[in-house]
């Protein structure tokens, strides 16, 4: 695709010098456009735009985003470039799969009008598409509406600063609740409507501007993507009767991508403190070989937040690595509740075996564990993994806390979107008879596994 021909050129007056800078707890870093700065020796390089390369040249921003090529520069001067790398990485031909570069003419792409989503290379293609496309084409257009207001969150207009909680996590059904708790939600709905940089991106993004309604929507979905991780997190807390009020808890994100750890930096998770106000502190450590470097990367992995407060930390490594070297080793807090968004296990063989040990782990040390899914055939998928493994699950089905922002599957976009953390499922130990559970009634009998 064309970002391939995207400029590299070095440079090095960019870099920042962040030695007087405090290690922690400090807002993500922005540059002059407005872009989250992915390091500080990375300048103004654009999570967005992260994302959307993610398939392409993931080993080359990975080596960026650990300061091993620090003067990358991925050349986006513009508002107006930054909006159209983005959107270049999905014009092909949804039809015939031909990128522009493949056209005699690469402008003769064609977007569709309805949804300003998908790439056509002329009107044959479009005609023949079209049985499908018109069953994907309105929820397309949401998707392609939103990944433009994602931009909002980078550059802090989103989400609006979030209230705390009026109620407790259990009596709430879902988002329709959360926005009511918020305040004044038209007031702060219009802020970022009206606000400076909306305007910047419908200046350059070359496609028409939805009405009030649409943006309005939009705005309340991508706000969902952002909170719901740490909802989900509540949820989980509130499912395994953990009480936030009773003691410090620690939370542990395994299998955390280098994108979550991005996304922590916005202080997502500080929504945690106004789900459980006066809670007793909480420390979450993001584990996985794909956490970036930087300052949330910090010892120690074993002191609770203060009092009221969400403390973060991460850990570059495999689960199971991480509990051996530091969990065994005091050098980490025992988890209270391990939870991973995304795991993908049920998916391919090689991820189950770098997987394996830590479900087997989880499960051998009971500790409560809750796991979240794009779809419901991907909770059946995992559901059956984890039987197979003789877990005892303890819920599952539609997370009442997913996102409402459709995801599209980039190479093939004519297919029912999905949605963060649509589903979950809670396993805590091994399964087995009711009356094993309760180790107070047991009378020596112990059941032979393996
Ligand atoms: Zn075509
Ligand atoms: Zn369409």
């Amino acid at each position: 695709m064309s970002h391939r021909n995207k400029k590299r050129a070095s440079k090095s007056g960019h870099s920042r010098s962040n030695s007087t800078e405090a290690p922690v707890l400090t807002g993500p870093k922005m540059d002059s456009l407005g872009f989250q700065a992915m390091e500080s020796n990375v300048p103004g390089l654009s999570q967005v735009i992260l994302q959307k390369l993610n398939m392409k040249s993931y080993d080359e921003y990975r080596s960026a985003l650990e300061g091993k090529t620090p003067c990358t520069d991925f050349g986006i001067r513009s508002y107006f470039e930054m909006f159209q790398k983005m959107e270049d990485t999905f014009k092909f031909c949804v039809e015939c799969k031909k990128l522009p570069d493949s056209l005699p003419d690469p402008k003769s792409l064609r977007r569709c009008k309805r949804c300003q989503n998908i790439y056509y290379c002329g009107p044959d293609c479009q005609r023949l598409n079209w049985p499908i496309h018109k069953k994907f084409c309105k929820k397309l257009k949401l998707a392609a509406l939103d990944r433009l207001i994602e931009w909002l969150v980078f550059t802090g207009d989103i989400p609006f600063l979030t209230r705390p909680w009026t109620k407790n996590i259990q009596d709430l059904q879902g988002w329709e609740d959360w926005f009511l708790m918020q305040e004044n939600l038209d007031e702060k709905l219009n802020v970022i409507k009206t606000g400076h940089y909306m305007s910047i991106l419908w200046a350059n993004v070359g496609k028409p501007k939805p009405n009030e309604e649409e943006l309005t929507e939009s705005i309340k979905r991508v706000t969902t993507d952002f909170v719901s991780r740490p909802a989900t997190i509540g949820f989980g807390l509130s499912m395994f009767h953990l009480d936030p009020y009773a003691k410090p808890l620690t939370v542990h994100v395994v299998g955390a991508s280098h994108v979550e750890t991005l996304n922590a930096r916005v202080t997502d998770y500080d929504e945690l403190s106004r789900m459980f106000p006066k809670h007793q502190g909480m420390e979450v450590v993001m584990v996985g070989v794909d956490v970036v470097d930087g300052p949330i990367m910090r010892p120690p992995l074993v002191a609770f937040g203060p009092r009221e407060r969400v403390y973060l930390s991460s850990y570059k490594d495999l689960y199971h690595n991480f509990w051996e070297s530091q969990v065994e080793n005091q050098q980490a807090a025992r988890p209270d509740i391990v939870v991973g968004f995304h795991a993908g296990f049920h998916a391919c063989p090689d991820l189950m075996v770098s997987w394996l040990p830590t479900l087997l782990l989880l499960r051998d040390y009971k500790i409560p564990s809750l796991f979240t899914m794009y779809s419901e055939q991907e909770l059946k998928q995992s559901l059956r993994i984890l039987m197979e493994l003789e877990m005892q699950i303890t819920g599952c089905g539609a997370n009442p806390f997913t996102s409402l922002k459709p995801e599209q599957a980039h190479s093939n976009p004519n297919k029912p979107p999905v949605y963060s953390n649509s589903h979950y499922l809670m396993f805590h130990g091994l399964a087995g008879p009711p009356e094993e559970h309760d180790i107070g009634e047991l009378d020596g009998e112990e059941e032979e596994r393996s």
